[in-house]
C-alpha cells in the first residue's frame, strides 16, 4: 500500500515518541495531530470498548487529513469492582478527576480487600485508519495487582498503585524500559508492527 505519512492521533508527546519509535522500521514520516493544525480538535469518545474510543480517534483524524492514523485508547480493569474504571479510567474521580483523586478513589473502594482479590489489568487497543478506510484494531494487556498504598515515582496515572508479580513492583517503581516493554502499551504497539508490516510492506 503507497502510504508515506502516519499521523498520531493523540496529544500526548511521551505517547508520540513512544509510537514513532516503534514505528521507524517503516518508510513512514511520522506526523503529529499539530503538525496538521488539529492540536484542539475535541474528538468524543463515545464507544463503549476501548477497542471502538481507539477507532473513533484514529478514523476521526484521517477524515480530517486524509492520511494513515494512529490512535491508542487505554485504561485499568479492576476484577472486584467489574473491571471499573475500564474506558472510563481518566475521569474515573468524576469532574476535575486527576491521578491522586482517581488512586484515591480506587484504593478506597478496595478497602479491606485481600490482595489476591485485587487482581485487574492495564489494556491498551491500538488503531490505525488507513486512507481508503481500511482499519485495523489490536489489543494489549498487562496483568496485575491493586496496591494497598501508592509506590513509586515513575509513569502516571495508576502506576503507583499497579503491582506487576514478576517484578514484585509498581509500575510506579519500574523504569520506564521495562514497563514500555511489558506494558499493556508496548504489546499493543508490538501487534501493530507485525499488521503493519503486511500491509505496509516494512520490515
Ligand atoms: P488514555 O488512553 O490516554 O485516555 O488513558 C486513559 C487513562 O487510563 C489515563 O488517564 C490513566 O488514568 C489510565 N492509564 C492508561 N494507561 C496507563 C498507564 O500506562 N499507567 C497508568 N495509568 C494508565
Amino acid at each position: 500500500m503507497n502510504t508515506s505519512v502516519a499521523i498520531v492521533a493523540t496529544g500526548n508527546q511521551k505517547k508520540l515518541k513512544e509510537i514513532a519509535k516503534i514505528l521507524e522500521d517503516f518508510s513512514l514520516e511520522i506526523k503529529s495531530m499539530k503538525d496538521f493544525g488539529l492540536e484542539g480538535l475535541e474528538i468524543i469518545e463515545d464507544g463503549d470498548t476501548f477497542e471502538e474510543n481507539a477507532i473513533i480517534k484514529a478514523r476521526t483524524v484521517m477524515e480530517k487529513t486524509g492520511q494513515l492514523a494512529i490512535a491508542d485508547d487505554s485504561g485499568l480493569e479492576v476484577d472486584y469492582i467489574n473491571k471499573a474504571p475500564g474506558i472510563y479510567s481518566a475521569r474515573f474521580s468524576g469532574e476535575g478527576a486527576t491521578d491522586e483523586k482517581n488512586n484515591e478513589k480506587l484504593l478506597g473502594l478496595l478497602e479491606g480487600v485481600d490482595l489476591k482479590e485485587r487482581t485487574g489489568r492495564f489494556v491498551c487497543a491500538m488503531a490505525a485508519v488507513f486512507p481508503n478506510g481500511e482499519t485495523i484494531v489490536l489489543r494489549g494487556e498487562c496483568e496485575g495487582l491493586i496496591g494497598f498504598q501508592l509506590s513509586g515515582e515513575n509513569g502516571f496515572g495508576y502506576d503507583p498503585l499497579f503491582i506487576v508479580p514478576e517484578y514484585q513492583k509498581t509500575f510506579g517503581e519500574l523504569d520506564s524500559e521495562i514497563k514500555n516493554k511489558i506494558s499493556h502499551r508496548g504489546k499493543a504497539l508490538e501487534k501493530l508492527k507485525v499488521a503493519l508490516a503486511d500491509k505496509l510492506g516494512g520490515k
